[in-house]
């Protein structure tokens, strides 16, 4: 089963080469290879949970995972044939209702496969009264409408459910949002979630994350500098949930997901592996390029990845928990 997720991603990775994406391009003259080294010094520090910070942490990760069944009930939310937006206006709903300044960012002039596509990213932000500098998190919401992995070629035309490739991401987000409200006096940043569309709209680089390239290529130079860092969490509810570095975000911005990684270990968050393993091509990438500290949260060893058994007993409110008590410790103790 190693193999053939290594196998899996290597393909992905050659396909997003044979396309020529440039986000991949600009990011490829890096090493292909693993690079464990960097920021071992950083990581070497006892390890063992914080339980005075633990003491604090209000996410809960049942309402996570209701949250991920709220958004199965809704079918795939595929951008195509605009199968996303009601799960659009449902993020709109509840981010409002939590206190949240709620943009709907329409995309214009998607090219590739999603050219005349209706593509609209969901951007929520809580202004913290003594520091407009903004943490951002991430996450898509839209599903893919194929399912390229699955192993009976009968079905690989046909939508996935998306319960860890997609609702798990957005899921954490949603219920983080309702602690961010809830300890809104307690914030030391102002706080933006966005929540893309159009990641997941095929296979390439060219014809996949829409959303954050549309978001990356129109920020201001002051926007840019407003943000302290910029973190994408995608594919976390794995009930086996194993998270490694990323390499791209480590080779282009160590001291984040260094920072990430002692925070979780400072937790005692079991599913944190301090060590690099894959090169993702992800929603990070445009914020890496435009020049904001940005890593990926994902779990990339998850079997069900790409097919239609991405459903919701495979995600846990556990492994929900662990992310969203990481992002809560990251928002609130740092
Ligand atoms: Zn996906």
């Amino acid at each position: 089963m190693r193999n053939d997720k290594i196998n899996i991603n290597s393909t992905a990775f050659l396909r997003a080469f044979a396309l020529g994406a440039c986000l991949w391009l600009l990011v490829s003259c890096a090493s292909a290879v693993e690079n464990p080294s960097v920021g071992l010094a950083d990581m070497l520090k006892p390890t063992g949970g914080d339980s005075s910070a633990e003491i604090n942490l209000r996410f809960n990760g049942s309402n996570a995972l209701n949250f991920v069944y709220e958004q199965l009930a809704m079918g795939p939310r595929t951008s195509f044939n605009a199968k996303q937006l009601p799960l659009r206006d449902k993020l709109c709903e509840k981010l409002k209702a939590l206190g949240f300044e709620v943009a709907i960012q329409p995309l214009k002039g998607a090219g590739g496969m999603g050219n005349g596509v209706d593509f609209y990213n969901v951007i929520a932000t809580l202004k913290s009264p003594v520091n407009s500098k903004l943490k951002v998190f991430g996450a898509h919401y839209d599903t893919i409408p194929i399912a390229p992995n699955d192993p009976d070629p009968a079905m690989k035309a046909v939508p996935i459910p998306g319960a860890n490739d997609g609702a798990s991401g957005v899921a954490v987000l949603l219920e983080a949002a309702r602690v961010i409200a809830e300890r809104k006096t307690e914030l030391k940043h102002s706080i933006r979630l966005i929540f893309f569309d159009g990641e997941d709209f095929s296979t390439g680089g060219e014809n996949m994350l829409y959303g954050s390239k549309y978001y990356a290529a129109n920020l201001s130079g002051d926007e840019i500098k407003s943000i302290e860092y910029f973190i994408l969490i995608d594919m976390i509810g794995d009930k086996d949930l194993n998270i490694y570095q990323d390499i791209n975000s480590v080779n282009a911005y160590p001291q984040l997901t260094a920072h990430i990684f002692e925070s979780a270990d400072k937790l005692g968050l079991k599913g944190f592996i301090s060590r690099t393993k894959y090169r993702i091509f992800d929603d990070h990438l445009p914020f890496i390029n435009a020049g904001v500290p940005s890593a990926v949260l994902i779990d990339f060893d998850f079997p069900y990845w790409h097919t239609l058994s991405d459903t919701g007993d495979k995600v846990s409110a556990d492994s929900l928990s662990q992310i969203g008590r990481l992002l809560e410790y990251l928002i609130f103790n740092n």
